[in-house]
């Protein structure tokens, strides 16, 4: 990191954000909140899947009555993932009317562009922060580019045209961003929230924006920062514009929580944002989650698709254990697996990892030596490749990583690399 940011440390529930925490990751659920075992089921699988926070829609009273049922349901099995509760238009009544709601949510969001019009708008933010001072909540004031302060806006535009050197269109919404964060924290706090309770964010969908409105807020206050790309998109165009954007920023230390805003794709889990976000935070070495799979992208001198297949299938299979290896195996989430598939960089590259095996290429003799820290143990050959190999990760793990068992695998530090 080339910047080291300091933050108020605010707690969210357990979990805590900024003041050198660690980067926490969030979602947001999908589903009617109104369903209540709908959305609890989601906010299971994406807490099983790492998510340390999730949001969920409160949009309506049906959705407000229904949150400390899904409270209640999370709790019976076993989930204690704090819930976050997003709010728009209406948060200042729904909060008001359904205490239960406010006391079963561990933060709430608010919109400052989406709090009321006119004279109501300071007053319908002020009753939320008064609602989060009595019931000791934080909150996030979360602007969005999509929802920003119209009056606002106009407002600094015709300031902005009585000046010699007026800004460009670009420029003046990002500081209206902004300044719709700052100011709304500053009346926060003037309200009487304190100010470690306050976390800031200002999502654009532009990434050079992005990187631009957050290294001006991370200049201006000190306020813990939720990071994100807001509607980033669809499978590969949003998973790579999300990591362009927040890659610099978390880089030079911006960025206490963040949550990928991926569409999902038909059929397509939701839980796929939160693997995106660790894998933003675990590639780049800040935080590790799940032991990663390096894999070579194959060329001409495999033909078949062995290697691919086992690579997924061992990844997905160490990502399936972590939810019980997270408990009973401490320091796993380090661990590095290579699955090569030929001689050319395959020896070399499982001697890197602490597990990897070199599958052979076209015609090289079928035979896949494995290679345990670094030095060649057994070599597998016939059709059960896949499941003995898989074995020997699991007991790995198990000789590795179980009560004291981290030791002996921390003298190795094992960098992370995709072969060419
Ligand atoms: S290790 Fe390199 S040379 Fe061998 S199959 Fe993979 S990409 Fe090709």
């Amino acid at each position: 990191m080339t910047q080291d940011r300091k933050t108020r440390r605010v707690m969210i529930g357990k979990v805590a954000v900024g003041g050198g925490a660690p980067v926490v990751v969030q979602s947001m659920t999908n589903t009617d909140t109104v369903d209540a075992a709908a959305t609890a089921q989601q906010v299971y699988a994406l807490w099983q899947a790492g998510s340390e926070l999730v949001r969920i829609t409160v949009n309506s009273p049906e959705a407000a009555a229904q949150v400390a049922n899904i409270r209640d349901k999370l709790d019976a099995m076993g989930c204690d993932v704090p819930l976050i509760g997003d709010f728009h238009f209406n948060g200042h009544k729904l909060l008001a009317q359904y205490p239960d709601c406010a006391e079963a949510l561990a933060k709430y969001r608010i919109n400052p562009g989406n709090v009321g019009k006119g004279s109501k708008r300071d007053e319908q933010f002020g009753a939320m922060i008064e609602t989060a001072i009595r019931y000791e909540k934080p909150v996030r004031i979360g602007v969005n580019w999509g929802s920003l302060d119209q009056a606002k806006m106009a407002r600094m535009m015709d300031e902005n045209a009585q000046l010699a050197n007026p800004l460009s269109a670009e420029a003046l919404m990002r500081e209206a961003l902004i300044q719709s964060a700052l100011e709304s924290a500053q009346q926060a706090e003037e309200i009487g929230l304190a100010n470690d309770r306050i976390i800031i964010s200002c999502k654009v969908s532009d990434v050079q924006d992005l990187i631009t409105v957050y290294r001006e807020l991370a200049r201006r206050c000190d306020y813990p920062l939720h990071l994100g790309l807001t509607e980033a998109g669809m499978g590969s165009k949003g998973i790579v514009a999300s990591t362009a954007a927040l890659a610099v920023l978390l880089q030079e230390g911006i960025g206490d929580t963040i949550r990928i805003s991926l569409t999902p794709e038909p059929g397509e889990s939701r839980t796929r944002e939160v693997v995106v976000a660790q894998e933003i935070l675990q590639t780049m070495g800040i935080r590790s989650f799940t032991p990663l799979v390096t894999a070579c992208p194959g060329c001409g001198r495999t033909t078949s698709t062995f290697f691919q297949e086992l690579a997924q299938k061992i990844q997905r299979y160490l990502r399936e254990q972590m939810p019980v290896w997270r408990s009973e195996y401490p320091g796993v989430e380090n661990m590095n697996v290579a699955v090569m598939g030929c001689v050319v960089n395959g020896p070399g590259e499982s001697r890197l990892a602490n597990i990897g095996i070199s599958l052979p290429g076209t015609g090289e003799v079928p035979v896949a030596p494995v290679y345990v820290d670094g030095e060649k143990t057994v070599t597998l050959k016939g059709a059960a490749i896949a499941e003995e190999f898989q074995a020997l990760v699991e007991d790995y793990v198990k000789t590795h990583y179980s009560e004291g068992g981290a030791l002996r695998s921390e003298h190795k530090v094992i960098p992370l690399k995709v072969a060419s």
